[in-house]
């Protein structure tokens, strides 16, 4: 049985801030830890904001988005903010280095009942399970951006994490209104982007082999399995820069000539021309009405 109360999330930027806040509206006590009070003024205006948004996409009244933000706690200390923490939530910088340090000291303050999680994207949790001091009390929690609606939570585990302490993490992540997605091993990417990435590489590399341009090799995919967007639709949305860089790490990383060549076809035709996908109005389409949009699309 879940019994959490309190929650504390560390680093409050995008992910923080909207993790916070979820969290609050449903009901927990949240303790929002930053490093300093510049960055929690920052958090409080971002938190702020999300009211509006709450309103805006959930229908939620003045009073409930009014009484979640009262649940939200800010500290600097990182003893006080963990004081009385069932679970601790790390939303801080995806750099090792920060994120090793942060355990150790965190190990060292936390109470003994407190459960760990890691919101990180790309690193494993075994990475830093010994630093935390309780492996066993350690796993993986990874929310999407825009929380309130991209509303899944990869819940994965450490080949040290325990059993009941994963069962309850998951059970969390449905009290604050998420599906939660269980991960029983250790997978670079969680589920989504062990999907997406080989996906969205594939239409990357057959547009840069020329095989076909964008709009076929879209409409291909959109006529074949009836999926509403295709690969490059898909990337406008997660941004070039995003796509350029995930393609450049593998290209350094294996010196596969044809990784590069993705990426340099990535840089020279969209991003040095400032096409970084939907926010910019134009990546591999033109926004706010791209051609895959059109009625007559998938007709010819
Ligand atoms: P961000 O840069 O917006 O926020 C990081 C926050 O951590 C800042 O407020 C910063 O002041 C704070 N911080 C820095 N050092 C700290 C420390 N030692 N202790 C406590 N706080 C510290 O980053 P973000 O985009 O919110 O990403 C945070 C984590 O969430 C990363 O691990 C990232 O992989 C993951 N994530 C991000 C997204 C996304 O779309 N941005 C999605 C899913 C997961």
């Amino acid at each position: 049985m879940m019994e959490y109360k309190n929650i504390t999330v560390a680093g409050s930027g995008v992910l923080g801030s909207q993790i916070a806040y979820q969290t609050a509206f449903h009901g927990f006590n949240v303790s929002v830890y930053d490093i300093n009070d510049e960055a929690l003024n920052v958090a409080k205006e971002r938190i702020n904001k999300l009211k509006d948004v709450y309103k805006a996409d959930l229908n939620a009244t003045d009073a409930v988005v009014d009484s979640a933000f009262k649940r939200i706690s800010f500290n600097s200390d990182l003893a006080k903010a963990v004081k009385n923490a069932d679970l601790v939530i790390e939303a801080i910088p995806e750099v090792v280095s920060i994120k090793t340090d942060f355990y150790e000291k965190l190990g060292q303050v936390a109470p003994e009942k407190t459960v760990f999680a890691t919101n990180s994207s790309t690193l494993l949790p075994s990475q830093f399970a010994e630093a935390t001091g309780r492996p066993g009390k350690f796993l993986a929690l990874h929310f999407a951006n825009e929380i309130w609606k991209n509303n899944t939570a990869e819940v994965m585990k450490h080949p040290g994490t325990d059993e009941s302490v994963f069962n309850e993490v998951i059970e969390f992540a449905k009290a604050i209104g998420m599906v939660a997605l269980p991960l029983h091993k250790e997978q670079p990417g969680y589920i989504l982007n062990s999907l997406l990435v080989p996906f969205l590489d594939a239409a990357q590399t057959l547009l840069a082999r020329e095989v076909a341009d964008v709009e076929t090799i879209d409409k291909t995919w959109m006529i074949g399995t009836g999926a509403p967007l295709g690969p490059f639709a898909i990337l406008d949305i997660v941004g070039v820069t995003t796509a350029y860089h995930i393609v450049s790490a593998k290209a350094q990383a294996t010196g596969n000539p044809e990784a590069q060549k993705v990426a340099d076809l990535m840089k020279e035709n969209y991003i040095d021309k400032g096409k970084l996908g939907r926010e910019t109005g134009e990546g591999f389409y033109k926004y706010p009405n791209p051609s895959f949009a059109q009625p007559d699309f998938l007709k010819g």
